[in-house]
């Protein structure tokens, strides 16, 4: 196996991404990017798992110009609902193509041969920059702008829903007690917002031991 070019935020998805290619033989690097709102804490979570996996290389870009559409005007936002009605307002516009491309520009640098993402079945919905067809579309055209060495995208989550990413990431030993999925900026993770509750559900519907230390410890159940 070559070398792989991974996004990777800190969260449990990309962890395990970061697991399942370092088991498939992939020499890593991961690239983490720092956005207007990006959470302190998953920062600090990339890096400390980063450094669990041995040989892999972390690079941290700052991208802070990069909202999410929460933080837009009002007029933009109000141009963006007229035509997406239900658009969450989590997401970064065109976040997936401005990241794959800074991603390829790092393998043409480093001499990589694919890309991953841990995109899960979750984001197939709601986020169609995340789905496979538009991954397989990016891919070519990627492909296009520089074709030698052509870049694969390797998604290996993209069919699996969150209980099934601690399953498999568990299975694999990566340290999921220390990615972060919690929406605030405390010391221990809330328990209660909805990147909490999210993480919770599934370790319990995967059977694993959730070993995350929450806040409200009443809701660890
Ligand atoms: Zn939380």
């Amino acid at each position: 196996m070559g070398r792989v070019v991974a996004l990777f935020s800190g969260g449990m998805d990309s962890t395990t991404l970061a697991w399942k290619l370092r088991a498939e033989g992939w020499e890593l690097i991961l690239l983490s990017f720092n956005t207007y709102r990006r959470n302190p804490r998953e920062r600090e979570a990339a890096e400390r798992i980063a450094s669990r996996l041995g040989k892999a290389t972390l690079m941290v870009f700052n991208l802070e110009f990069l909202r999410e559409l929460f933080d837009f005007t009002e007029d933009a936002k109000k141009s963006i609902y007229n035509a997406i009605p239900d658009a969450p307002n989590i997401i970064i516009p065109y976040k997936n193509i401005i990241y794959y491309s800074l991603a390829a520009h790092i393998a043409a640098q480093t001499d990589a041969e694919a890309l991953a993402g841990g995109h899960t079945l979750e984001d197939q919905t709601g986020l169609p920059d995340a789905s496979r067809p538009y991954l397989d579309e990016l891919e070519a055209l990627i492909g296009r702008s520089l074709p030698y060495p052509r870049l694969r995208i390797l998604t290996p989550l993209i069919g699996l829903r969150k209980a099934d990413v601690v399953g498999l990431g568990h299975s694999l030993g990566a340290p999921l007690e220390l990615s972060w999925s919690c929406w605030r900026v405390g010391e221990l993770h809330c328990g209660l917002c909805g990147g909490c509750q999210a993480r919770m559900k599934a370790f319990r519907e995967a059977g694993v031991e959730d070993r995350t230390l929450y806040s409200e410890s009443s809701l660890n159940y």
